[in-house]
């Protein structure tokens, strides 16, 4: 029994099952079926039984083994060992492949209007057609071929754009968000105008435009000038006393409040707690006095350092008391922790007058060079007019006297 081998002249292994019945129109015979796959045969083999398979299929059922032929079964026909199927048991039948190719035939996508035979159908335009359906595979929306290069760039709601500054491939949901962070995103300065600035130098070209406005220094004491970074000095320079003045103010504001703050609050604090503490210790004294003659033990919900100084109570008025006992402990607590507050509060504000006082002396320093130079410049231009007008004299001295 010859091998199956492939078939010339049309031989590509026979790698898909048999062509859709559509493609032959009106002239479908039952003769031109594959017995496996019921569409039309493609690159037949003829098994020992005379039954015929696409390659493809044939293969298919006997890779797992000998089977018996179905259309056999199904014919009632069978008898062993014609009718069983095993590797090597069909031989191409090119009588049936040259009868099957020759057909004519049509293409059973819908709108498409190419004619031929099956042999050019399967040489040339399966799987090339244009108004084939395909899915595609992001977003899967089924399309016609022709359709799927606009669907990639355009239409496909999960395609990849490339980020036109950065070139880098973002799903199209993405890209807005890429935008705001994208290194290359064409950015524009305020101060000096100019157009598509990478946003990654951006902030290097703020830190030189001369033309960028930026909050005065002393913004955080009260000016509310933006001056553009040129004339910074000029502004420094001109308000240098108006500066002084808010810093000043405040200063003196932060002063009034930490003295608010600081003795009364604390002391007013303190002695709370004093009064609090004493008022534990009678409640203690109390209730231990009252322990004395009781035995029966009462589940303490009370802080353990203070429970080793009492024995529970179980009477109302013992529970009553614990209550009580809890309700003020809680205030102490609540209490200490408000004096951690403040305590930390007075800390972080002395800090800043701390600083406060060095920008002072710093500007004092400066005014005091300015003062100093100031006098150096008075002197010198008294020095030249003196000397001038005694030039003056030396040349002229009749008209002068
Ligand atoms: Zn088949
Ligand atoms: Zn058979
Ligand atoms: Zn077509
Ligand atoms: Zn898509
Ligand atoms: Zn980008
Ligand atoms: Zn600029
Ligand atoms: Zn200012």
């Amino acid at each position: 029994m010859a091998a199956q081998e492939p078939s010339p002249p049309s031989s590509l292994e026979g790698n898909k099952p048999g062509f859709p019945k559509k493609i032959l129109a009106n002239n479908l015979e039952d003769k031109h079926l594959c017995n496996s796959c019921q569409k039309i045969l493609r690159r037949p083999l003829q098994a020992q039984c005379g039954h015929r398979f696409c390659s493809f299929c044939f293969n298919k059922i006997v890779s797992c083994g000998p089977q018996k032929c179905s259309a056999c079964i199904k014919e009632d026909l069978f008898e062993e060992p014609t009718s069983i199927l095993k590797q090597g048991g069909a031989f191409p039948d090119n009588a049936a492949r040259r009868e099957v190719e020759a057909l004519a035939a049509v293409c059973p996508n819908e709108g498409c209007i190419w004619t031929g035979t099956v042999k050019e159908f399967e040489a040339s335009h399966e799987g090339n057609c244009d108004f084939m359906i395909i899915l595609c595979p992001s977003c899967k929306e089924l399309m016609r071929a022709n359709e799927q290069e606009r669907h990639n760039e355009r239409e496909c709601p999960e395609r990849t754009l490339n980020c036109k500054y950065c070139k880098e491939p973002f799903l199209l949901k993405n890209i807005k968000a890429h935008d705001e962070i994208c290194p290359k995103y064409p950015m524009i300065c305020e101060g000096c105008a100019k157009k598509k600035i990478p946003r990654e130098k951006y902030v290097d070209h703020i830190k030189f435009c001369s033309k960028f406005k930026a909050p005065c220094r002393f913004h955080v004491v009260g000016c509310d000038t933006s001056v553009e970074k040129e004339k910074i000095h000029d502004h420094e320079r001109q308000c240098s006393y108006e500066h002084l003045n808010l810093l000043l103010h405040f200063i003196m504001g932060i002063k009034v409040s930490l003295e608010s703050l600081q003795p009364q609050s604390l002391e007013v604090a303190s002695q709370k707690l004093q009064e609090l503490h004493q008022s534990l210790r009678d409640l203690e004294l109390k209730m231990s006095q009252l322990g004395g003659c009781v035995a029966a033990p009462v589940q303490g919900a009370c802080a353990p350092t203070l429970t080793t100084s009492f024995t529970p109570l179980p009477s109302a008025m013992g529970a009553a008391l614990e209550l009580q006992l809890q309700s003020e402990k809680t205030k102490v607590a609540e209490l200490s922790r408000r004096c951690q507050e403040l305590e930390l509060k007075v800390s972080t504000f002395e800090n800043i007058v701390c600083v406060l006082n060095r920008e002072m002396e710093r500007s004092c320093t400066t005014m005091e060079a300015y003062n100093r130079q100031h006098r150096l410049d008075q002197d010198k231009i008294e020095i030249l007019n003196n000397k001038s007008s005694v030039s003056l004299k030396c040349l002229y001295p009749v008209i002068i006297s």
